[in-house]
């Protein structure tokens, strides 16, 4: 490891697990914390309990704001462990001069959005640091969710069970990319920034058999898939053609020189679901967004890794990113 904090050590990607593994698994090491999922499973496994901060730049972007993402990421984090949202914490860090009114606009965005998850605020802390000392706000948000179905784990995957994912990926990372380097857009392209809980709460009351389920934020779906088969020791085989990709995601790609799998998401989720329950899992999804899609089933041929096979009958490992990607992208 480097010496120094880089950026890439926040990419949610390599360098990231690298630091994280060295520096607070190591101090902070424990069964709970080692389980590696999106939300820490307490209480005899009837609790969720998850925590992220929030230094997007721009704060405002096609799709959503700072505020929505600020409750969006958190809430997903619980919902992706089955839970269901219901008490968060809010902690903001000002910078001196931040306008009052775009203050607002973000809280307004967080209140809209803690409806949706049926979640409230119910403790919070503002600290306001000279000029300079921040870039205009984070936002620290950490969450309480009521697990409704219990087992689900990324630890858990096996042969048995198929690959989803809920929608078009990469257009959080696309939109974030597009409105910093003034790209004008004359599509209807967007962040998905959006609340999962109620795909999740749509899938547990058709009682479809969930075995894994985690947002593709930091890292994109490339870096899901490749925890995924680390954790689970399992091969993950997926279709190249099946992923869904909009052409406006497609395009910033070639102009960022990245893959979309590496892109990140807000609103974007990868599943694993028992072989006899995916279509109906799929159809679900699609009622959500249209581009639902089964992309991939789980082998044993490469353990630990992913494996992406084009139209033409090739196929590559699909590694997890590295190198700087996009900072201050959530
Ligand atoms: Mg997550």
């Amino acid at each position: 490891m480097t010496k120094t904090i880089t950026l890439a050590c926040g990419n949610g990607g390599e360098e990231n697990n690298e630091l994280i593994s060295h520096v607070f698994y190591k101090a902070f090491k424990n069964e709970i914390l080692e389980k590696s999922e999106d939300a820490a499973i307490i209480h005899g496994g009837e609790l969720a309990f998850s925590t992220d901060s929030f230094t997007v730049s721009p704060l405002f972007f096609a799709g959503a704001d700072i505020g929505k993402l600020a409750v969006c990421g958190t809430c997903n984090d619980l919902a992706m462990m089955g839970a269901k949202p219901k008490y968060l914490t809010c902690s903001v860090i000002i910078e001196e001069g931040f306008e009052l009114s775009q203050l607002e606009r973000i809280v307004e965005s967080m209140r809209k959005e803690l409806e949706i998850n049926g979640a409230i605020v119910v403790s919070g802390d503002t600290k306001v640091v000279p000029r300079g000392s921040v870039d205009k706000i984070f936002i620290n948000t950490t969450g309480i969710g009521e697990v409704l179905q219990k087992g689900i784990s990324s630890n858990n995957i096996t042969e048995e069970d198929v690959i989803l994912v809920n929608r078009d990926i990469g257009c959080h990372g696309a939109t974030i990319f597009a409105a910093r380097e003034g790209i004008e857009m004359s599509s209807s392209l967007q962040s998905d920034c959006t609340s999962l809980f109620p795909h999740v709460k749509a899938l547990l009351d058709a009682k479809i058999k969930i075995t894994a389920m985690r947002d593709a934020t930091r890292g994109g779906v490339s870096a899901v898939l490749n925890e995924w088969a680390k954790q689970s020791n399992v091969c993950i085989e997926v279709e190249e053609e099946k992923i869904p990709i909009s052409d406006e995601v497609n395009g910033i790609c070639e102009m960022l020189g990245f893959e979309a799998t590496a892109l990140a998401n807000e609103g974007t989720f990868v599943l694993a679901i028992k072989k006899e329950d995916a279509d109906a899992a799929c159809e679900i999804l699609k009622a959500f967004n249209p581009h639902a899609e089964i992309i991939g089933i789980v082998t044993n041929r490469h353990v630990k890794k992913v494996i992406l096979k084009s139209a033409w009958g090739t196929s590559r490992f699909l590694e997890t990113p590295t190198g700087e990607l996009l900072p201050r992208i959530c």
